[in-house]
């Protein structure tokens, strides 16, 4: 192994490589290999120290998407914004991507290997929270916030990849950056999409970013869900409902039937799938027979098969509520999500750089409003995590029967398509509730920026692994191919004509943004997010009232 390796590193580090070259002849082969180390070694402290340089754009990064709160398949300032930071630094930026306008691509760099980074940014509806205010506060009342944490992942990718990108150049190392938004992952909207639109075609390894309050990665089966996201719309009849009710046929009905339909059949469907809906059209008032409507439900079982069954299921139910009340149906796929399974190659070389970084340095002050946080959503008084843990989590195959957890991803698309490391990021308070405004109060507080920046230093560190080591791409691949591969192949739920449902949120965001724009971060003007917001830290008296009380 060490002696492949000695025979493909060299030509992968031109710049290394007349002092590697001359270590080789000279040297006997451990030699070799340990000056060879010693470049790598000298490199990630340059990495270390380009990324502790950046503490700034951490910060403005994370602060302006928590301030931009832009919800599925609307992420345009996001998208300005980022792709702005991005083009100013020399990549090559592609807007648009795979059919979805906020969407896109960038890149740098040339050749082998083709190094992915990628990580949510969308933000979830109705979650606009005042930061590090211990209490619920929204900055804009029914406007959408980060109330899970999106935000965070690119304060980690942008300021690692820019910091390697110094590094590459100085040291004139081939290798290709590739950077890309999860876009309306809260609606598991844009990731298949990417993967049917060959995003991923000539990358070798993806490593994706999530929010979490742990600085800490894992490899193989997971226990979340799968899932499809179907929206079935029923048309009827109009009529005077109370003139001439018998000359209408009712969308609504349908609706409410075909509700009734799933209910009943769910005590028949295995524990492990969860089912949910919304009715998104329901008719405008009582006194006309609607004659459209429509509902919108999630599909989640442990894997594409099981998926696949129920949505059959639920096709032949609205069917059997068409039928009914003789009314048509017709449903469109709005989002997907195969299951997640990590690479066992990549979560090793993640989580050796974990270790080498370990978790930020909290403050009286981050633990005091975590402790805040945790007593208001019942989660004990935990605080911060300080520790990274020494064990690498992981295993090839969990039994279906205990595959509990109900969430999804749809990062699982992209993992199923190539070799794909997961980085959880320090950036939130343990306990709290996701998709809950309790989620989106660390997340433009001190807490947020030292947890990103801590994540941009193992990213950092790793993908100089990745351009060093060609062997961790090598062994990613092969447990891409023969352990995860011999499981199953990928196959889209996308049908052919699926399409990414980018209308969602337009009509909203167009209400919204005047009274968001104001609250955009203006980091010319202010240190943080909370200093333009005259927050002092942390705020821990209940909410709504300005006073702290430290
Ligand atoms: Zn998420």
């Amino acid at each position: 192994m060490k002696r492949n390796t000695l025979r493909r590193a060299a030509p992968a580090w031109p710049a290394l490589g007349r002092k590697w070259l001359l270590a080789c002849v000279a040297a006997p082969l451990l030699g070799a290999d340990a000056a060879h180390a010693a470049d790598l070694d000298s490199m990630k402290a340059e990495a270390l120290e380009n990324v502790g340089s950046r503490s700034k754009l951490v910060r403005e990064i994370m602060d302006s998407l928590f301030s931009f709160a832009e919800p599925g398949f609307q992420e345009f300032e996001t998208q300005r914004y980022l792709c702005g930071i991005l083009e100013d630094h020399g990549f090559k930026v592609g807007r648009g991507v795979a059919g979805m306008p906020s969407a896109w691509v960038a890149t740098w760099g040339s050749g082998k290997p083709v190094i992915s980074l990628g990580t949510d940014v969308d933000a979830l509806l109705g979650m606009s929270q005042k930061p590090g205010f211990a209490g619920e506060a929204p900055l804009v009342e029914g406007a959408p916030g980060h109330g899970e944490g999106h935000n965070s992942g690119m304060a980690a990718i942008l300021p690692a990849a820019l910091a390697v990108k110094e590094l590459m150049e100085k040291h004139k190392l081939p290798g290709t950056l590739h950077i890309w938004p999860g876009i309306a992952e809260e609606l598991l909207g844009g990731k298949a999409h990417y993967v049917r639109a060959g995003v991923f075609k000539d990358v070798d390894v993806v490593l994706f970013a999530h929010v979490g309050s742990s600085l800490s990665t894992w490899w193989g089966d997971h226990r979340g869900k799968a899932l499809v996201s179907v929206e079935y719309r029923f048309e009827g009849e109009s009529a005077h409902a109370g003139g001439a009710p018998w000359k209408g046929r009712s969308a609504l009905d349908a609706v409410e039937l075909m509700n009734i339909g799933w209910n009943y059949r769910r005590e028949h469907l295995r524990p492990q799938h969860r089912s949910h809906y919304v009715i998104t059209e329901g008719g405008g008032q009582p006194n006309v027979v609607p004659h459209r409507a429509a509902v919108w439900y999630y599909f989640r079982e442990t894997d594409y098969d099981q998926v696949m069954y129920l949505w059959d299921i639920a096709n032949r139910i609205a069917e059997g509520a068409a039928k009914m009340t003789d009314t048509r149906v017709s449903w469109r796929v709005l989002g997907s999500a195969w299951p997640r399974y990590m690479n066992r190659a990549l979560a090793g070389a993640l989580h050796a750089n974990i270790q080498q970084v370990g978790m930020p340095r909290w403050t009286e002050e981050d633990q005091a409003l975590a402790r805040a946080v945790q007593r208001i959503v019942e989660a004990g008084d935990q605080g911060l995590v300080t520790k990274t843990s020494s064990k690498l989590e992981g295993v090839e195959r969990i039994p279906d029967g205990l595959k509990h957890e109900g969430g999804s991803d749809d990062i699982g698309d992209v993992c199923w398509t190539v070799p794909t490391g997961h980085l959880s990021l320090p950036c939130n308070i343990p306990g709290v509730t996701m998709h809950h405004w309790s989620a989106a109060i660390a997340m433009a507080t001190p807490i947020a920026h030292k947890g990103a920046e801590a994540g941009a230093k193992v990213y950092a560190l790793t993908i100089l692994d990745l351009l060093a080591k060609p062997e961790i791409v090598r062994e990613s691949r092969e447990f891409f191919d023969n352990v995860q591969g011999r499981i199953r192949a990928y196959t889209s739920f996308l049908r052919p004509d699926d399409k990414p449902p980018v209308w969602l949120n337009h009509d909203l965001m167009q209400r919204l943004r005047p009274a968001m724009r104001p609250l955009h971060f203006a980091p010319s003007k202010h240190s943080s997010y909370l200093d333009q917001l005259g927050i002092s830290y942390p705020s821990l008296t209940p909410a709504g009232n300005s006073s702290p009380a430290k």
